[in-house]
C-alpha cells in the first residue's frame, strides 16, 4: 500500500492533534503539528521582541534565526526551537494568541508552509493546521475537516489549562475560542477554510472512540 498524505484541518481547540497523532500511530505516518510550529516563532519573537512581536518589520527579519524541530520524548512529541525542548512553554493561552496574530504575516507563513512541505516529500505523514488541504498540500490524498461548537472547545479547552495548574476563567477562553475563529477566518493569507473535496466531521458529540472509529474508517477507505 502506497504511503498517502493526510491533511486535518479546523477550528482551534477542536480536537485536531489528539485525532491526528492517534491517526499517525494506527497508519504508521509521521506526524507534524503545524500549530506548534507557528507557536514556536511566536515564542522566539516574544522573547526577543516583546510587546514587539506582532510588528511585521519587527518579525520579517529574526525568521532566519528560527530553526524548529520535533523530538520523541516519554509523553510524546515535543517541538523544539533552536534545538531547546519548548513543548510546555508554547502551550499557554499567550502564545497560542501571539502565534495566531503572528500568523497573519505573509512571511511568517511563507517560512514555514516551505518547511512543511519539504516533511512530505515522502508522503507518509498527517499534518494538522489551518491551512493543509488549501496550501500546503493542495494534492493531499485525505483531507478531512473537523469542526465542533465554540462552546464545546472552550470547554475542552478549559480543561486542558486547569489540567496544566492554570486558573482559566470559562468566559475568557470562550472568548477566546471566538477571537481566534474570527482571526483565523477573516485573515487575508490562507484564512482557515474548509478545501472542497475534504471529508468534514464534526465532534462535538462525538466521544473521542466514536471519532477515532470513523476516522480509521475514512482513512482505510481512501488507502483501499
Ligand atoms: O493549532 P494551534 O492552536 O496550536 O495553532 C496556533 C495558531 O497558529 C492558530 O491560532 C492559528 O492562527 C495558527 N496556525 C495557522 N496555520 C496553521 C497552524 C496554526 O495559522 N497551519
Amino acid at each position: 500500500m502506497k504511503p498517502i498524505i493526510v491533511a486535518i484541518d479546523g477550528y482551534s481547540s477542536c480536537g485536531k492533534s489528539t485525532i491526528a497523532k492517534a491517526l499517525a500511530k494506527y497508519a504508521g505516518y509521521t506526524y507534524v503539528d503545524t500549530g506548534a510550529m507557528y507557536r514556536a516563532v511566536a515564542l522566539y519573537a516574544f522573547r526577543l521582541l516583546g510587546d514587539e512581536a506582532i510588528r511585521r518589520e519587527a518579525v520579517i527579519p529574526i525568521l532566519t534565526n528560527i530553526h524548529i524541530g520535533f523530538i520523541q520524548a516519554a509523553d510524546g512529541q515535543h517541538v523544539t526551537l533552536n534545538g531547546e525542548d519548548v513543548e510546555s512553554q508554547i502551550r499557554t493561552l499567550e502564545i497560542g494568541n501571539l502565534a495566531s496574530q503572528i500568523s497573519t504575516i505573509k512571511e511568517v507563513r511563507a517560512f514555514l508552509v516551505a518547511q512543511q512541505q519539504a516533511m512530505g516529500e515522502k508522503k507518509g505523514i498527517v499534518m494538522d493546521g489551518r491551512d493543509i488541504g488549501t496550501v500546503v498540500f493542495p494534492q493531499a490524498e485525505l483531507k478531512l475537516f473537523l469542526t465542533a461548537s465554540p462552546e464545546v472547545r472552550a470547554e475542552r479547552r478549559f480543561k486542558e489549562l486547569e489540567a496544566k495548574g492554570e486558573k482559566p476563567v470559562l468566559e475568557e477562553v470562550l472568548a477566546d475560542v471566538n477571537d481566534r475563529d474570527y482571526r483565523d477566518t477573516h485573515r487575508a493569507e490562507s484564512p482557515l477554510r474548509q478545501a472542497e473535496d475534504a471529508v468534514v466531521v464534526d465532534n462535538s458529540e462525538m466521544t473521542r472512540e466514536e471519532q477515532m472509529a470513523k476516522i480509521v474508517e475514512i482513512f482505510d477507505r481512501a488507502t483501499r
